[in-house]
């Protein structure tokens, strides 16, 4: 049985520079924790005919499905500013399925050594590939272009970080993984042939509208500008903190990648920076915008010699696109926001509005996501903050701006709703599930995935997911590599 795998592995034949040919290294008991049976669906894949044994050899790496060619892909990348050359250090892609619908990178994280592993270990810790599985299907489920987790694998291995952890793999799912370090890489290798290869395999992949234009480079910096905007707007609707955006962790499809130490913001912080290596807080919530423009410009750095043969003039003209991110992101972003407030049409005193929230919001310490809860009549906490009185001020102009939306209440509340979630993937439940899940207890993670499958739906009795943590200690990630 083939289970529904269907490979076409296209960047397999792309130049040797390009990857290494490895396959997984073999595991010594791989047990399957948890199956995404709906995205084996989506990805008309279907395991049924497969026993627990069979189906944690296939997600450990032990034994490939037939018409993978598995390798790990090179790519380099500014980590925290600086420039490094990567890699696939403790992943492989084994191969491209094409499911119903679209072409998917099946990708094995946490699966042994390769050429780029350095001084890694090539392998992946229980934790932090149960705390992607989570946290890219929630952000699938809050609607933000994400790569999805089809399951995670323990490896019966113990891998060494402070203490000793239960190994583990995670198959992840993606459109592709092709990142602005990928270009990096093969712009640094300075071979013109190759960065045009890897521009006309990435339009043709992603992008075949513009295959016959007459500027390739220029429309892609175009697009992947747009494609970036309109994700940054998307985390920073939800208070979704990255935490490592180095240029090897943006997509070229525009999918969320390489979940680290991300986290969702309680209490509305601009600053707010969970990551521990984050010191300076080059990756805050606020400074999401501005790092994605600053990677933008790298990527445009590697365009420049296919923009035009004057570098002066492709120079000039990437910059150009470059500048208009500012106006871009501020129209997406004030329009995300009307959203949320539920504004309909544009008034020039919107952006006070919307700021006069947030400054109190960041003032008085309140949460997030439950005040835009509270706006659309959700009574998550019954706290006192939301008889202030500067805060009923703002709501009676926010009343009288929503009046001038020429349409029903049940028109802007339906708006909120399909953009404000009533759960979040809140850390202190986050990092319960994985305590739990680490002992072998998967109850609370299953209840949390579960609950987090339907964030703008009311569901009953989940206001344990819904208020933020009342420990007072700051709450920290860190990279579990
Ligand atoms: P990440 O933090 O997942 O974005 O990884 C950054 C870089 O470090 C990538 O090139 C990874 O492949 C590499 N890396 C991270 N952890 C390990 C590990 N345990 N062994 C080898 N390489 C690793
Ligand atoms: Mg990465």
């Amino acid at each position: 049985m083939t289970n529904g795998w269907c490979f076409d592995n296209t960047y397999y034949k792309l130049p040797d520079s390009f990857k290494e040919n490895i396959e997984p290294v073999p595991v010594k008991k791989p047990e399957l924790v948890i199956l995404n049976k709906n995205l084996a669906e989506e990805l008309s894949l279907n395991f049924s005919n497969l026993d627990n044994k069979k189906i944690s050899e296939l997600f450990g790496g032990n034994s490939l499905p037939q018409g993978s060619n598995s390798i790990a892909q090179a790519y380099a990348g500014h980590q925290f500013g600086h420039f490094t050359m990567l890699g696939d250090g403790r992943a492989v892609l084994i191969g491209e399925h094409l499911s119903k619908k679209n072409r998917h990178d099946i990708q094995f994280k946490g699966s042994g050594k390769t050429a780029f592993s350095r001084n890694g270990d090539g392998r992946a810790a229980l934790g932090p590939m149960l705390r992607e599985y989570i946290i890219s299907e929630a952000m699938h489920n809050l609607n933000i272009p994400t790569t999805r987790s089809l399951a995670v694998v323990k490896t019966g291995e113990k891998v060494i970080r402070e203490t000793p952890l239960h190994g583990a793999i995670l198959t992840r799912v993606a459109l592709s993984h092709i990142r602005v370090g990928t270009f990096q890489y093969i712009a640094a290798r300075q071979k013109k042939n190759e960065l045009e290869t890897l521009l006309n395999y990435v339009i043709k992949r992603h992008y075949p509208n513009v295959e016959n234009s007459k500027n390739k480079a220029i429309d892609l910096l175009n697009i992947v500008l747009d494609k970036q905007i309109d994700l940054v707007v998307n985390w920073m609707r939800v208070g979704f903190i990255h935490g490592v955006m180095n240029t090897d962790n943006m997509s070229i499809s525009g999918e969320t990648i390489d979940y680290g130490p991300c986290a969702f913001m309680d209490t509305y912080d601009p600053k707010t920076v969970f990551s521990s290596i984050d010191q300076m807080g080059r990756y805050a919530y606020c400074n999401q915008p501005v790092i994605t423009k600053w990677n933008l410009s790298r990527f445009a750095e590697c365009l420049i010699p296919m923009i035009d043969k004057d570098q002066d003039k492709a120079i000039k003209l990437a910059t150009e696109i470059i500048n208009t991110f500012e106006k871009k992101y501020e129209e997406k972003w004030l329009n995300m926001m009307r959203d949320k407030l539920g504004l309909f049409g544009a008034d020039e005193k919107d952006k006070f509005l919307i700021l006069d929230l947030l400054t109190w919001m960041h003032q008085k310490k309140i949460d997030y996501t439950n005040t835009f809860c509270h706006l659309m009549n959700f009574k998550i906490q019954k706290i006192k903050n939301y008889e202030d009185n500067i805060f009923q001020n703002w709501k009676k102009r926010w009343q009288k701006r929503l009046s001038t939306n020429n349409n029903t209440p049940e028109k802007y509340i339906n708006l909120m709703r399909s953009v404000n979630p009533l759960v979040i993937p809140r850390n202190h439940k986050v990092e319960e599930a994985l305590h739990e899940a680490n002992q072998d207890n998967f109850i609370p993670i299953n209840q949390l995935l579960e609950i987090l499958n339907n964030p703008y739906t009311e569901q009953k009795n989940i206001i344990e997911y819904q208020i933020p943590s009342i420990s007072n200690e700051k709450y920290q990630t860190f990279c579990g590599t």
